[in-house]
């Protein structure tokens, strides 16, 4: 990874050695720090006042044992991690990952993700990241509880509705939101709903907030391929991974015409010619939290599963990555172009690799950024905050028309900032830079804090 800006190469060497090993950090840094060559040109004050260097330090990283006990009565220790990025713009704000490949570089990326991801939103909120390297498979509800309980036993001191507001992220539903949520209320004695976002709907959730990062997700590459005058009607769509994002993601495209043709979890990947069904998905993963390759038998009619396959082989219209990290790779990219895809969002993220992205952008194929793309989830824990704050219960209709709104105005604000800095068509450049911005000059304000 190289960055060629004679500032900015410096300040991107520093960060990578003070932040040794943690290479998912470096890809995020770099590819923000990529695109903030042109906004140093216009603004130099920023960078002789140290944003940059500031931006990219965390305000603070907290790290902590979770010892609980599991069914066979074995004491478990597993590491907890809050990361809170940056509170210029309201209280660090972003999701727990419970995964076993969690660690602090793993927290840092996504936080610093987070922060202009939430400044794209053009909501309140500042950026933060947390979870554990918890691995949920295989455990009962019990241990999960258990787990969540002494999670947040240590968290609850870092946490409040005006300081740090964590959510969902992949491993952490509502469920272990319900657990968590539990935890704090009884250890705090405050019935504080706006501590946690991705609540239940009978204590304090939103309507819509489970199916925002999905929905957003089209609704964002709906505003992309409108931009070419094409919409998702007949577009056959193939969709990695299989959780909360996945699934209403193909939800939204199905509805818009697309044919949502296959999807996948870290076993393998199922083929649908005839449309995955997307009840029968819900029931096997939601319900019986069971694996993707149950759908096969169930379904029963010319549905199949390739163990270990590799969803991008697939010849699709529309791919939208929203499993996991880095999983969509250069050679992937390739593959995808030459089948004629037209539009790759990422639901996931950073689920494509720098490689990748470089090929979207280099076949002229309209490329949503993450940051960008997956903002609905986050946008709507902010309007859940606001249903907390004013003690208020939106319909879905009206919740729904709020995500619609915000994710037309981030793909605009991405479209505009990328035609403003003389890069049209890039919106990497135009999220980075719109998102740096309106973080940048409310840090600017708030003086050397
Ligand atoms: N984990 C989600 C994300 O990556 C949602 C965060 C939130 O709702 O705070 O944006």
């Amino acid at each position: 990874m190289t960055l060629t800006d004679e500032k900015l190469a410096p300040i991107f060497a520093d960060l990578v050695n003070r932040n040794q090993g943690e290479v998912e950090f470096h890809q995020a840094l770099n590819e923000v720090l990529s695109s903030l060559g042109r906004v140093i040109g216009k603004h130099p004050d920023y960078a002789e006042k140290g944003l940059i260097e500031r931006i990219c330090e965390p305000e603070r990283q907290i790290m902590f044992r979770v010892p609980w006990v599991d069914d066979a009565g074995q004491v478990q220790i597993n590491r907890g991690f809050r990361v809170e990025f940056n509170s210029a713009l309201g209280p660090f704000k972003g999701g727990l990952r419970f995964h076993p490949s969690v660690t602090l570089g793993i927290v840092k990326f996504l936080g610093f993700e987070q922060v202009f991801k939430n400044a794209l939103t053009g909501m309140p909120i500042g950026g933060g990241k947390g979870g554990a390297d918890f691995d949920p498979k295989g455990r009962s509800e019990m241990e999960v509880m258990r787990f969540c309980q002494s999670y947040m036993t240590e968290l609850y001191r870092h946490i409040g509705e005006y300081t740090d507001v964590p959510a969902g992220d992949i491993g952490v539903g509502q469920r272990e939101i319900g657990f968590m949520f539990g935890q704090y209320k009884r250890i705090t004695n405050r019935y504080e709903s706006g501590v946690l976002t991705g609540k239940g709907l009978t204590w304090g959730g939103s309507r819509v907030r489970k199916e925002a990062t999905g929905y957003g997700a089209v609704y964002f590459i709906r505003e992309m391929l409108k931009s070419r005058g094409e919409d998702f009607a007949g577009k056959r769509v193939v969709v990695s991974g299989s959780g909360n994002v996945a699934i209403y993601a193909m939800e939204k495209a199905a509805e818009f015409g697309g044919k949502v043709v296959a999807c996948s979890d870290s076993d393998g990947v199922i083929y649908d010619e005839g449309g995955i069904d997307l009840e029968l998905l819900k029931e096997i993963k939601e319900v019986r939290r069971g694996r993707v390759e149950k759908y096969v038998a169930l379904r029963g009619n010319g549905a199949h599963f390739v163990k270990n396959g590799c969803i991008w082989d697939a010849e699709c219209d529309i791919a939208i990555p929203a499993a996991t990290q880095n999983e969509l790779t250069g050679r992937d990219a390739r593959a995808l172009v030459k089948n004629g895809v037209v539009a790759v969002g990422e639901g996931a993220n950073m689920p494509c690799t720098p490689e990748a992205v470089r090929v979207f952008m280099d076949a002229n194929i309209l490329f949503g950024p993450g940051k960008a793309t997956n903002a609905g989830g986050v946008a709507t824990s902010a309007l859940e905050m606001q249903q907390n704050a004013s003690r208020d219960s939106w319909t879905f209709e009206k919740t729904e028309d709020r995500l619609a709104a915000i994710m037309i105005a981030i793909h605009d604000r991405c479209a505009s900032t990328a035609d403003e800095y003389g890069l049209p068509g890039n919106y990497v450049a135009g999220a980075n830079i719109a998102g740096f911005l309106r973080v940048a000059e409310a840090m600017d304000a708030l003086g050397v804090v």
